[in-house]
Protein backbone atom coordinates (compact mmCIF):
# COMPACT_ATOMS: atom_id res chain seq x y z
CA UNK A 1 0.00 0.00 0.00
CA UNK A 2 1.61 3.30 -1.30
CA UNK A 3 2.47 5.41 1.64
CA UNK A 4 1.70 9.25 2.03
CA UNK A 5 4.79 11.11 1.98
CA UNK A 6 3.64 14.30 3.96
CA UNK A 7 3.19 12.11 6.74
CA UNK A 8 5.27 12.45 9.96
CA UNK A 9 8.50 10.16 9.91
CA UNK A 10 7.48 7.08 11.16
CA UNK A 11 10.34 5.74 13.94
CA UNK A 12 8.96 1.72 13.77
CA UNK A 13 9.26 1.97 9.83
CA UNK A 14 11.45 -1.14 8.47
CA UNK A 15 14.39 0.99 7.24
CA UNK A 16 14.39 2.92 10.44
CA UNK A 17 14.81 -1.10 12.17
CA UNK A 18 17.74 -2.03 9.86
CA UNK A 19 19.62 1.55 10.66
CA UNK A 20 19.11 0.53 14.45
CA UNK A 21 20.10 -2.82 13.46
CA UNK A 22 17.44 -4.56 14.59
CA UNK A 23 16.78 -6.33 11.52
CA UNK A 24 19.38 -7.81 9.63
CA UNK A 25 19.88 -7.13 6.13
CA UNK A 26 22.53 -8.02 3.74
CA UNK A 27 24.86 -4.77 3.78
CA UNK A 28 27.41 -3.72 0.82
CA UNK A 29 27.78 -0.41 1.83
CA UNK A 30 27.71 2.38 4.84
CA UNK A 31 29.80 5.53 5.81
CA UNK A 32 28.36 8.63 7.96
CA UNK A 33 25.67 9.89 6.40
CA UNK A 34 24.21 6.71 4.13
CA UNK A 35 23.70 2.37 4.48
CA UNK A 36 23.39 0.53 1.56
CA UNK A 37 21.96 -2.88 1.14
CA UNK A 38 20.64 -5.53 -0.78
CA UNK A 39 16.53 -5.34 -1.55
CA UNK A 40 14.62 -8.05 -0.11
CA UNK A 41 13.09 -8.85 -3.65
CA UNK A 42 15.58 -7.97 -6.26
CA UNK A 43 14.12 -6.81 -9.94
CA UNK A 44 17.94 -6.85 -11.61
CA UNK A 45 20.37 -8.55 -10.89
CA UNK A 46 21.68 -5.73 -8.91
CA UNK A 47 19.29 -3.87 -6.60
CA UNK A 48 20.27 -2.19 -3.81
CA UNK A 49 18.88 0.27 -1.82
CA UNK A 50 20.57 3.44 -0.50
CA UNK A 51 19.22 5.12 2.41
CA UNK A 52 20.05 8.59 4.36
CA UNK A 53 21.15 7.81 8.35
CA UNK A 54 18.34 10.72 9.20
CA UNK A 55 14.59 10.64 9.63
CA UNK A 56 13.48 11.43 6.93
CA UNK A 57 10.37 10.22 4.95
CA UNK A 58 10.74 11.09 1.13
CA UNK A 59 12.99 12.65 -0.93
CA UNK A 60 10.07 15.57 -0.84
CA UNK A 61 11.36 15.80 3.16
CA UNK A 62 14.62 14.97 2.69
CA UNK A 63 15.30 17.68 0.41
CA UNK A 64 13.06 20.54 2.14
CA UNK A 65 14.67 19.51 5.24
CA UNK A 66 17.96 17.68 5.92
CA UNK A 67 20.97 19.62 6.55
CA UNK A 68 23.40 20.13 3.05
CA UNK A 69 26.14 18.04 4.55
CA UNK A 70 23.64 14.86 4.28
CA UNK A 71 22.62 15.70 1.32
CA UNK A 72 25.61 15.77 -0.02
CA UNK A 73 26.64 12.78 2.00
CA UNK A 74 24.10 10.71 0.37
CA UNK A 75 24.48 11.26 -3.16
CA UNK A 76 27.88 10.91 -2.82
CA UNK A 77 27.01 7.53 -1.41
CA UNK A 78 25.00 6.33 -4.25
CA UNK A 79 27.63 7.51 -7.13
CA UNK A 80 30.23 5.24 -4.43
CA UNK A 81 28.18 2.10 -4.54
CA UNK A 82 27.54 1.87 -8.63
CA UNK A 83 31.26 2.44 -8.60
CA UNK A 84 31.50 -0.81 -6.11
CA UNK A 85 29.35 -2.83 -7.98
CA UNK A 86 31.79 -1.56 -11.27
CA UNK A 87 28.26 -0.52 -13.00
CA UNK A 88 29.76 2.90 -13.94
CA UNK A 89 30.89 1.64 -17.37
CA UNK A 90 27.84 -0.58 -18.43
CA UNK A 91 25.20 1.77 -16.78
CA UNK A 92 22.69 1.74 -14.11
CA UNK A 93 19.68 3.21 -12.96
CA UNK A 94 18.49 5.16 -10.07
CA UNK A 95 14.73 5.47 -8.82
CA UNK A 96 12.91 7.06 -6.22
CA UNK A 97 9.32 6.49 -5.59
CA UNK A 98 7.71 9.54 -3.85
CA UNK A 99 4.18 8.68 -1.98
CA UNK A 100 1.02 7.46 -3.92
CA UNK A 101 1.72 7.86 -7.44
CA UNK A 102 5.27 7.22 -7.17
CA UNK A 103 4.05 4.08 -5.72
CA UNK A 104 6.50 3.95 -2.00
CA UNK A 105 5.71 1.89 0.28
CA UNK A 106 8.37 1.91 2.82
CA UNK A 107 8.45 5.63 4.74
CA UNK A 108 11.84 6.38 4.58
CA UNK A 109 13.76 8.09 1.96
CA UNK A 110 15.56 5.23 -0.24
CA UNK A 111 17.01 5.50 -3.82
CA UNK A 112 17.01 2.28 -5.67
CA UNK A 113 20.15 1.21 -7.89
CA UNK A 114 19.45 -1.10 -10.58
CA UNK A 115 21.98 -2.91 -12.56
CA UNK A 116 23.80 -5.60 -14.20
CA UNK A 117 21.70 -6.38 -17.34
CA UNK A 118 20.09 -4.20 -19.95
CA UNK A 119 17.13 -2.64 -17.63
CA UNK A 120 14.89 -1.80 -20.77
CA UNK A 121 12.34 0.94 -20.87
CA UNK A 122 12.00 3.39 -18.29
CA UNK A 123 8.58 2.37 -17.49
CA UNK A 124 6.69 -0.60 -17.55
P1 LIG B 1 9.38 1.39 -2.47
O1 LIG B 1 8.19 0.78 -3.15
O2 LIG B 1 9.02 1.96 -1.12
O3 LIG B 1 10.14 2.34 -3.33
O4 LIG B 1 10.39 0.19 -2.26
C1 LIG B 1 10.52 -0.52 -1.06
C2 LIG B 1 11.52 -1.63 -1.33
O5 LIG B 1 11.92 -2.15 -0.09
C3 LIG B 1 10.94 -2.81 -2.13
O6 LIG B 1 11.72 -2.99 -3.31
C4 LIG B 1 11.04 -3.98 -1.17
O7 LIG B 1 11.38 -5.19 -1.81
C5 LIG B 1 12.12 -3.53 -0.19
N1 LIG B 1 11.97 -4.07 1.15
C6 LIG B 1 10.84 -4.11 1.91
N2 LIG B 1 11.10 -4.64 3.11
C7 LIG B 1 12.42 -4.95 3.12
C8 LIG B 1 13.28 -5.52 4.10
O8 LIG B 1 12.87 -5.87 5.22
N3 LIG B 1 14.59 -5.67 3.75
C9 LIG B 1 15.07 -5.29 2.53
N4 LIG B 1 16.36 -5.50 2.30
N5 LIG B 1 14.28 -4.74 1.58
C10 LIG B 1 12.98 -4.58 1.88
Amino acid sequence: MPIDARLPYDEANIFAKILRGEIPCKKVYEDDFALAFHDIAPKAPIHVLVVPKGPYVSWDDFSANAPDALIAGFIRAVGTVARQFDLVEPGYRLLANIGHDGGQEVPHLHVHLFGGAPLGPMLA
